[in-house]
């Protein structure tokens, strides 16, 4: 800890030494006397040499015996950057500046260190020195003659104070840089957040809002009022340029278009850049028709030579739109979903685009592919009988306790020239939204019955659409029908679904009613899947309920398919009717099924649908299935169907 001393008077000094002094060697004591005699006050370093005084060991002692030497030791050491923690002061030191001045002076070039005026009688008031030399708490007061061990005392505590405080300092400067810093990172991280969040929404290429965004946005439309225009550009030739004059030309035109576009739409659009060459806008219209010149301006203006990296290119995009409207108000077309309304306007694209260059579509509907193909499967079902392309596939049912195939469900199959085999899935609700599956469900149930007659004595069962359950005189046409084929009503299962009996459940009633009253044999298919509970169907003339497969395969898997089933079962059996589990897959499922009771059994692990030839075979008890895939390791039905091991 360095002390400066400022006194013009060697008594002083000597004063100052005796108190840092400290116990210490006489023969210190006297060699100091001597070096005092010999060279005077300079001997013990006023000042020079620097480093510590021998008269203390915690301080450094520093002596001058006038103002201008203090001021400049002070800058010295500031300078050297061991600067002095404590001066003490003299007031009086002719010739050269007093005390008061010194302490100014040094306290403009340090302002940490602490003064300690050393007055013999009040020369200047202490706030006269405050007002120049303060701040007051770094300026004390002491009057001479002082005591020796004030000195020290005071020393101690100021430069303790001193290092306390640059200790202070220190610290808080750490901590404000640290502010500082973190500020800093938290000013970064929100401008990375922003800018994450600007990224994901736009496109780096055009800067304009990309798919994402576009998608909201159209979101959101949808969800408020009035009619809104969802338009599709795709960019002509944008292939051409990638390919011949590189990708980076191809970068520079899709900025170009993306500038035209935002030029050219209407007011308030939305212009996004959906990838590749390919825009998206969306803008309030009040028509198609207005819908549509708003997105003739647009493929205009696109029209245009452009200039890319020196070369003229000429411009050019297809439109295709689809006018909504948002939530709250009657559609001009379609609904308003927003991924339909994308596949809509795409669709409406691509007709653009088959049309020629820079040509603008509004969709309609003959350009959705779902359409188109249902009106191609109606078309070819028209003439599917005439041109033999149906056929009907037998599936056995199987009796839970003789094991043995009392019925087949006949599934109808067809084969097209156009998609090669469809499932009946998706060719029946095709047929069933026209008047073909008249037509069709009368060539099942005579080939049915056609082929049934020469089965020993099983029924065959034949799936009604609700359309044709609801057919006018749907009684008198199935007695009819086994009339012709010479066939007992017993024999002929009618399946039907809730669908086709709660509708009308009055009617439906009657007619089932009829239906048994004369022999048929009536079954509620896919039992489950529908809304009616069990209590609803007592009124309904049944003789057995199909479980849905969709429980049978959940089984295993799910408590809830299991508890289903169960109940199923046992309320089916209460009511007197017999419960046909199909889409049976498994052993697993064969022997949970069996335990709980089902009366009857359908599914892959018996046979799979098979053709006519197969299911004679099948029903004149010589072989269970004419596939050799049909998984079948239970013993007892090996046995019964004769099959090897
Ligand atoms: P469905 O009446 O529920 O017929 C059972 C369906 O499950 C059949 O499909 C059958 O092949 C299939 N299946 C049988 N066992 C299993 C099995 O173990 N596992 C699995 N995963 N599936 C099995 P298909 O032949 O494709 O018939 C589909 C649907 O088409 C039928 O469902 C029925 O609703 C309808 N359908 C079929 N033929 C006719 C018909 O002649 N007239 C009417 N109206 N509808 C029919
Ligand atoms: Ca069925
Ligand atoms: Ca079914």
């Amino acid at each position: 800890m360095r002390i400066l001393i400022v006194d013009d008077e060697p008594a002083m000094r000597d004063s100052y030494r005796r108190s840092f002094a400290g116990p210490r060697s006489s023969t210190g004591e006297a060699l100091d006397a001597m070096a005092v005699e010999l060279f005077g006050n300079d001997a013990l370093g006023d000042d020079a040499p620097p480093g510590p005084d021998a008269n203390a060991s915690a301080f450094a002692l520093t002596y001058c015996d006038q103002g201008l030497d203090a001021v400049a030791a002070v800058e010295r050491a500031l300078a050297e950057g061991a600067p002095f923690t404590v001066a003490f002061i003299d007031v009086r030191m002719p010739p050269g500046i007093d005390g008061r001045e010194t302490a100014r002076r040094i306290r403009a070039l340090d302002p940490e260190i602490n003064l300690v005026i050393v007055t013999g009688f009040s020369d200047f008031s202490p706030i006269e020195i405050s007002k120049v030399a303060g701040p007051a708490d770094k300026i004390f007061y002491i009057a001479k003659p002082f005591e020796v061990a004030e000195i020290l005392q005071t020393a101690t505590a100021l430069a303790q104070r001193w290092q306390n405080d640059r200790d202070l300092a220190a610290a808080r400067d750490l901590l404000a840089a640290q502010v500082v810093q973190l500020e800093e990172q938290a000013a970064e991280l929100a401008a990375n957040e922003s800018r994450a969040i600007h990224l994901a929404m736009h496109d780096s290429l055009t800067d304009a809002p990309n798919r994402l965004a576009f998608l909201r946005a159209l979101a959101a439309r949808t969800r408020s009022e009035g009619l809104f225009a969802t338009v599709m550009i795709d960019l002509d030739r944008f292939k051409l340029v990638n390919d011949t004059l590189g990708h980076l030309a191809g970068d520079a035109l899709i900025r170009e278009i993306c500038a035209i576009l935002n030029r050219s739409t209407p007011d308030g659009a939305l212009v996004a850049r959906l990838g590749g060459d390919e825009f998206g806008i969306l803008f309030d219209t009040s028509s198609e028709a207005a819908a549509v010149m708003a997105c003739e301006l647009i493929v205009a203006a696109c029209s245009v030579t452009l200039q890319v990296f020196g070369n003229s290119v000429q411009g050019g995009a297809s439109a295709g739109v689809v006018v909504t409207a948002g939530a709250g108000a009657g559609t001009v077309t379609g609904g308003s979903d927003p991924v339909d309304v994308i596949r809509r306007s795409d669709l409406a694209l691509n007709d653009a685009k088959r049309g020629g260059r820079g040509i603008v579509r509004l969709f309609d509907e003959s350009m959705d592919e779902g359409i188109r193909f249902r009106r191609r499967v109606e078309g070819g079902l028209s003439q599917a009988i005439a041109r033999g392309e149906l056929s009907l596939a037998y599936q056995p049912i199987v009796s839970r306790d003789a094991i043995e195939v009392v019925g087949f469900e006949a599934l109808v199959r067809w084969n097209t020239s156009e998609y090669g085999l469809m499932s009946p899935a998706t060719f029946i609700p095709i047929a069933e939204e026209s008047n073909l599956i008249h037509e069709l469900g009368d060539w099942v149930l005579h080939e049915a019955l056609d082929v049934l007659k020469q089965w020993p004595g099983q029924y065959v069962s034949v799936n009604f659409s609700p359309r044709q359950f609801r057919r006018h005189n749907f009684v008198g046409h199935i007695m009819e029908s086994v009339q012709r084929a010479g066939i007992a009503p017993a024999r002929l299962q009618i399946e039907i679904t809730e669908t086709a009996i709660f509708d009308d459940a009055e009617r439906a009633a009657e007619t089932l009613y009829k239906l048994r009253q004369m022999g048929f044999r009536i079954a509620l298919d896919d039992f489950g899947t529908g809304y009616s509970s069990l209590y609803n169907i007592r009124k309904f003339a049944l003789d057995c309920l199909k479980i849905d497969k969709s429980f049978i395969d959940g089984m295993g898997r799910e408590r809830e398919s299991a508890a289903i089933v169960h109940s199923i079962i046992h309320l089916g059996r209460a009511l007197g009717l017999g419960v046909i589990a199909e889409g049976v897959e498994t052993e697993a499922q064969v022997q949970a099924l069996r335990l709980a009771g089902a009366s009857h059994l359908q599914g892959y692990y018996f046979s799979r649908p098979v053709g006519a030839d197969d299911a004679l075979a099948m029903a004149q008890g010589r072989i269970l299935s004419g596939k050799d895939d049909v998984s079948n390791d239970d013993p007892t039905i090996r046995q019964t169907f004769g099959l090897r091991s």
